[in-house]
């Protein structure tokens, strides 16, 4: 029987870390065997202890494993698995890999290549979502041209601040403010040489760069029927570099009306677009108006939040719609309650955020009514010093913000992790500032803080 025509009952972990053991915990529940595969770096990462069988796919840099696309087929060959879970990050957003999948035979659990196509060019997807409705920042419509004064007009037109995008980038990269027409022209091209060498996409655009946005971002499952449903809304405005350090939802001050505008335009968009999987619009948030910014085509590091207020398994959904079964609600069932937050701990040095890797000598996890913690740690656990340097994610429920935040900062106090630094210390900084124990900071207000 070819694979796809079989029932989804063995997949592989295409990933690590928590992400990893997060996926391996859901196949378990739905009763789907599991393919962990690593490479020779970790060997000792908890999902791959726990998974039904094992794969080494290559040595410990990334691009010859985690992103090596012909190893990771091939495990799926070897193990006879149906589908491959790419989790965030390495492959998860890469067309090539999802058609690569598919023509093998195999499931690729997230959206159809064509669509990550779309949505992994900003510029391609700004078009798209700007043609399905969607509000997104004042800027160049489509890439910028060789031509100078054209550019300059554009910018002067926008009015400055702008920011110079790169098509292709991601995580927080390929980004450059430009204050004043002196500057533009050199941080055209400088961003445009940059892409090229880091994404292999010279494109670049331009957009008004908004002074106190926040980072709201909606997260959406759509079944591969045409049903889409929207499941609230993520704060994720504390950044430090673009990248998010604490994340929460609902997002503080979204009225009911606000939300559901937003999501239906969601919801309609990803209808046009023929959506399938999970995934989130990020906009930006300023003065009551939403600006799209991008669309994430997978889960989320801050998923979890979403899960807390909702009660549905976003990474069980994603298997599910994978297998081809109808979402099992409506847009009407979807109801909010309570509040979530996330901490994301890096293996890092709070005040430098040098990266710290080596031996967790000692690990104990908070507990107590209301707090999640997603990570792979355990004592004795090597922290390698070639990935990412998140550890784990710290989540806090309460029937109220103000107990999600009492909650967190308990967690954060019983939290102990020992042999490596982290940067635990910066969020304990973070539950206790005013300002943000207000809510609603914009994306910059971390940074300020911080001295940067
Ligand atoms: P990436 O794919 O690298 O995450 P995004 O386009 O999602 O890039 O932008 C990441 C972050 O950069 C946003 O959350 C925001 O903090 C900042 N940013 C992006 N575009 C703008 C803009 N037009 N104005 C102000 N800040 C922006």
């Amino acid at each position: 029987m070819p694979r796809r025509a079989r029932k989804l009952d063995k997949l592989v972990i295409a990933n690590r870390g928590e992400i990893a053991l997060r996926i391996l915990r859901a196949c378990r529940e739905l009763g789907i065997r599991t393919v962990a595969v690593h490479s020779t770096a970790d060997r000792d990462l908890k999902h791959v202890r726990l998974a039904d069988e094992t794969v080494c796919i290559g040595p410990p840099a990334a691009a010859e494993s985690y992103l090596n696309m012909p190893a990771l087929i091939s495990a799926a060959e070897v193990t006879d698995a149906v589908a491959i879970h790419p989790g965030y990050g390495f492959l998860s957003e890469n067309a090539d890999f999802a058609e690569r999948v598919e023509r093998s035979g195999f499931i690729f659990v997230g959206p159809r290549s064509e669509t990550i196509r779309l949505m992994g060019d900003k510029v391609s997807a700004i078009q798209a979502m700007r043609a399905a409705g969607v509000p997104c920042v004042p800027g160049s419509d489509g890439p910028l041209g060789e031509d100078d004064a054209e550019n300059l007009h554009l910018a002067e037109k926008l009015g400055y601040p702008i920011i110079i995008k790169a098509a292709g980038g991601g995580g927080g990269r390929g980004m450059r403010v430009v204050h004043g027409e002196a500057a533009l022209l050199n941080a055209v091209s400088l961003t445009r040489s940059e892409a090229g060498a880091a994404f292999g996409n010279s494109s670049v655009y331009m957009e008004k760069y908004l002074d106190h946005p926040r980072h709201v971002e909606v997260q959406v499952l759509a079944d591969s029927h045409g049903n889409v449903v929207f499941l609230g809304e993520r704060d994720c405005s504390l950044q430090r570099r673009h990248q998010k350090v604490i994340e929460e939802a609902p997002a503080p001050g979204i009225t009911d009306k606000q939300r559901r505008q937003i999501g239906d335009v969601c919801v309609d968009a990803c209808k046009r677009i023929g959506y399938r999987g999970a995934g989130t619009i990020e906009f930006l948030y300023q003065d009551g108006e939403f600006f799209f910014i991008e669309m994430n085509t997978r889960v989320q590091v801050e998923h979890p939040i979403t899960e807390m207020i909702t009660g549905v398994d976003i990474v069980k959904e994603q298997l599910r719609i994978a297998a081809g079964e109808k979402l099992h609600y409506e847009q009407s069932d979807i109801r909010l309650t309570g509040h979530a937050i996330e901490c994301r701990i890096n293996a890092e040095d709070a005040n430098t955020f040098v990266p710290s890797p080596g031996t967790v000598t000692q690990f104990h996890a908070p507990g107590g009514p209301g707090i999640r913690v997603d990570s792979h740690l355990y004592s004795g656990y090597l922290v390698p010093p070639y990935y990412d340097s998140l550890i784990g994610k710290l989540i806090a429920y309460g029937e109220s913000r103000a107990t999600a935040l009492a909650r967190m900062r308990n967690a954060l106090s019983e939290l102990v992790i020992e042999g490596i630094k982290t940067n635990a210390p910066l969020h304990r900084r973070i539950l206790s500032d005013v300002n943000y124990i207000k809510g609603g900071v914009d994306i910059h207000y971390l940074e300020r803080q911080l001295g940067l």
